[in-house]
């Protein structure tokens, strides 16, 4: 059998270390188990994960005998802090994007398994103001220090937070405003016309737009009685550097758009609608089309990922789903993505934990990593 559920190690980052820096990079994170599923610590585990070897290995139900390996970029075990998850699955993307480039990092996961914490989480603590602790205050964090550093530049940095609940895009920084449309610039540029970009000077001004639009996010579901868990949530920081005493940008590689001699570099930090399939039963109306509308996405996602791995592929479907539409430069291979497939260690969810794991190695170029089988 394989290592048992490593928690002493922690996978180091060899995330730049590989030449091929055009592919999906993807790291599995797994969470410690919660209290709720306390006792079931006890029972035989079916999800292994090995930091060191970047492998998770789930055993076949009822077997002691069947395994199957997965092998990613980076896997994370449940002793991992934030600041290592963002060291490997975030900061190189966000270096990129104050280099001009765009970015994505992206968490994928059924409900519960530690997406939003992955990305949003930040303690608050009335002494000493907020602290750091998912991808997302810390990029933020990592942004400014950089800017505050860098005297050859002036930076402009903005932030916009949206999300994409059954096809439809809300501003959650300007809830009045309903279905904003995606749109093309002469430079074909992918922006959401209308979108409210608000200018941020610290990480506190991040932190309090943040909680207004997980706020405005709350409150339109609890009106819906629905669960948030159904959209698709996106922040934005859009840097922008301009340089002090000149404007000469001929060192820019292509990829960078500028504009009047300034470099725009997009961080799209996206928290991922869950990806568990709803029981047939029981779901209808409302949930039936919400879950549909998930998984519709959720496949379109799949596929454009998959189609950037595999050469042989002229069409990607980037326009199957507002959530590809609005990724496409990110997917399109022209910048770095990360994606953060989040699982839960409980044996209950194993058929969701096998589903994402998949969707992982499906992201990693076809043939790059293969599955090993035990049997
Ligand atoms: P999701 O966004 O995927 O639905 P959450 O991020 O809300 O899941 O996580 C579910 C619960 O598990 C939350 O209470 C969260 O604080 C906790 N959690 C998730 N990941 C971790 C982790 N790595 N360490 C400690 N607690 C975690």
């Amino acid at each position: 059998p394989p290592d048992m559920l490593s928690s002493a190690h922690h996978a180091k980052s060899h995330f730049l270390q590989d030449s091929d820096s055009e592919r999906v990079r993807v790291t599995v994170r797994a969470r410690p188990f919660m209290k709720v599923e306390e006792g079931h610590e006890n029972e035989i585990p079916v999800v292994f994960v090995n930091p060191v070897k970047s492998t998770v290995t789930v055993r076949r139900k009822g077997s002691f005998v069947d395994y199957t390996e997965f092998k990613f970029d980076a896997v994370l075990g449940d002793s991992a802090t934030q600041a290592d998850v963002y060291q490997v699955a975030a900061q190189p993307i966000v270096l990129d994007v104050l280099e001009g480039y765009n970015g994505t990092i992206m968490a994928y996961g059924q409900t519960g398994a530690g997406k939003t914490y992955t990305l949003s989480d930040v303690v608050i603590n009335e002494t000493n103001g907020s602290r750091v602790e998912g991808i997302i205050p810390r990029s933020a964090a990592n942004i400014f220090e950089y800017a505050a550093n860098d005297k050859s530049h002036e930076y402009h940095i903005s932030m916009s937070y949206i999300q994409i609940y059954m096809e439809t895009i809300q501003d959650l920084l300007n809830p009045e405003t309903s279905n904003l449309q995606i749109r093309e610039g002469e430079d074909g540029g992918i922006f959401i016309a209308g979108v409210h970009e608000i200018e941020v000077r610290s990480l506190e001004d991040v932190v309090t737009l943040l909680m207004l639009g997980d706020c405005n996010r709350q409150c339109a579901f609890t009106k819906l009685n629905a669960h948030s868990s159904r959209s698709h949530a996106i922040v934005i920081i859009t840097v922008e550097k301009k340089t002090v005493h000149s404007l000469d940008t001929r060192n820019c590689a292509d990829r960078r758009r500028t504009s009047k001699g300034i470099l725009v570099g997009k961080l799209f930090l996206v928290d991922l609608a869950g990806s568990e399939r709803l029981k047939k039963s029981g779901s209808e109306g409302l949930r039936a089309t919400e879950a549909m509308s998930v998984n519709m996405s959720l496949t379109a996602l799949g596929k454009c990922i998959s189609a950037r791995a595999d050469p042989t592929v002229t069409h990607v479907p980037f326009r199957d789903s507002k959530l590809t539409r609005l990724l496409q430069e990110s997917l399109g291979g022209n910048t770095k993505t990360s994606l953060i497939i989040n699982i839960a260690p409980c044996c209950d969810y194993i058929q969701e934990t096998l589903s994402s794991l998949k969707f992982g190695i499906r992201a990693m170029k076809v043939g790059s990593r293969a599955i090993l089988n035990f049997e």
